[in-house]
């Protein structure tokens, strides 16, 4: 039997790969024009990274995580996720010290065992930014505006943002533990997961997509009635700054993300172009995690892009069409496309673009696969030109043809591919 593709994963195929390059290079365009720079991380981690730092009693740990363990006993897993890893990588090369304050975007594959269903891969594509080392919310704002700034570049519609805030070490536990009373209160009409989130992870109640328990959870605690002062500012500034630059958003006191490491602004931006999977991109600050995994307090932000996601919603008008060859160059019998092969060589080491049968095909044939190629140009060689030391040169735009001297060739080709660039 045939080898299948793993449950879940996906080929992207030629087709469809100009659309993420475009994408790809944009965000890398438009990241660099707000000072970030990329860095690139490995798809693999010690298993601890993201059990410390996502959090044991979130979906991500407990379920879907690839993990193994290697032929030396450590235990590792695929990245289901950027953010603790490039937290790792700024504290193990000790970024810091070249500049305390690190703007940084990777673009990559992230892991997840979840169920697969439309829109939803094992194997899925992120791009990150990240911004290591400050404390203010004036990052907050500018991220989400980066974030936009992409999204609008690249036509995406109906764009929301939801924002909130988690608080941080002070203020968060005293409105878990009233949350936590309210859910007691509530418990007995909770959905399965909810009643085991609701002693575990009390916060990820509040965004369970169940219409029950979000119909019980009306008169749920807000963590706004809890902020310390420190908080409170955070989020009036960050509000204020988004105003100030004219970003429409709007607060959703129950969106919570789904890792354990966010502190203090939230925020998710959706869209309608996507139906039920709305989310395109999510994030938030996380000034707890370099603690987590053992390094010192660093506030920082950062959002994730859903890469397919994006794909699939971003107009046609993204993909990059396929680069037509400049000339097709038919050859008939050996000596002839012994000849094709070095001029075609040449000419594509020189960066023109030149394609040529590689079976010996009938002509008939070669100026077919020419034309479904789009090839500008084709060069006609057979045992008579051989012989003439001439070939011929049609333009299929203009249906015409002329013969010219063998010697002529490599310099004629040149003149047309120069033309063509400039
Ligand atoms: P998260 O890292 O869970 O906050 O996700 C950030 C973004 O990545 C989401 O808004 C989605 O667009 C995308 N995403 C997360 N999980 C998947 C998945 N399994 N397949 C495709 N996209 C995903």
């Amino acid at each position: 039997m045939m080898i299948q593709r793993v449950r879940g994963f996906r080929d992207i195929l030629p087709g469809e790969v100009g659309r993420w390059r475009t994408i790809e290079r944009l965000a890398a365009e438009v990241f660099e024009n707000f000072g970030f720079k990329e860095i690139r991380i490995p798809l693999l981690e010690k298993t601890e990274l993201f059990a410390r730092s996502i959090g044991e009693v979130t979906d991500i740990v407990e379920k879907e995580m690839y993990t193994f363990i290697d032929r030396s006993g450590d235990r590792l897993t695929l990245r289901p996720e950027a953010t603790a890893a490039v937290a790792r990588a700024y504290l193990q090369n000790k970024l810091y010290s070249i500049q305390p304050v690190q703007k940084l975007f990777t673009i990559g594959p992230m892991f997840r065992r979840e169920r697969p269903q439309k829109g939803r891969y094992r194997q899925f594509y992120q791009i990150n930014a990240e911004v290591i080392g400050v404390a203010a919310p004036t990052v907050d704002a500018q991220l989400i505006i980066m974030l936009l700034t992409l999204l609008k570049k690249l036509r995406v519609s109906d764009l929301t943002v939801q924002l909130n805030t988690l608080g941080d070490g002070d203020c968060r536990p005293k409105y878990q533990a009233a949350l936590a009373r309210f859910l007691e209160s509530i418990a007995g009409g909770l959905c399965a997961d909810c009643r085991r989130r609701r002693t575990e992870n009390p916060l990820r109640v509040l965004d369970c997509k169940n219409q029950d328990c979000q119909a019980l959870l009306e008169k749920v605690p807000t963590i706004h009635d809890f902020l310390c002062a420190a908080c409170r500012d955070h989020f009036n500034t960050t509000c204020n700054l988004l105003n100030q630059e004219g970003v429409d958003y709007h607060i959703n006191d129950r969106l919570v993300r789904g890792l354990d490491y966010y502190t203090r602004t939230t925020f998710e931006i959706q869209t309608r172009a996507l139906g039920a999977q709305s989310a395109v991109a999510g994030g938030g600050r996380y000034d707890g995690l370099m603690e987590i995994i053992g390094g010192p307090q660093t506030p920082a932000i950062g959002f994730a892009v859903g890469l397919d996601r994006l794909v699939e919603i971003v107009d046609a008008q993204w993909a990059a069409k396929d680069r037509r060859p400049l000339v097709f160059v038919a050859a008939l019998g050996d000596a002839a496309g012994q000849k094709a092969f070095g001029w075609v060589n040449r000419l594509n080491r020189e960066g023109i673009y030149v394609e040529m049968d590689y079976s010996g095909r009938s002509l008939k044939s070669q100026m077919k696969q020419a034309g479904r190629q789009g090839a500008e140009y084709v060069l006609i060689v057979g045992e008579n030109e051989l012989a003439a030391g001439t070939v011929i040169v049609r333009d299929m735009t203009a249906s015409a043809q002329k013969e010219v001297p063998m010697r002529d060739v490599i310099n004629l080709l040149r003149g047309i591919g120069s033309a063509t660039k400039g």
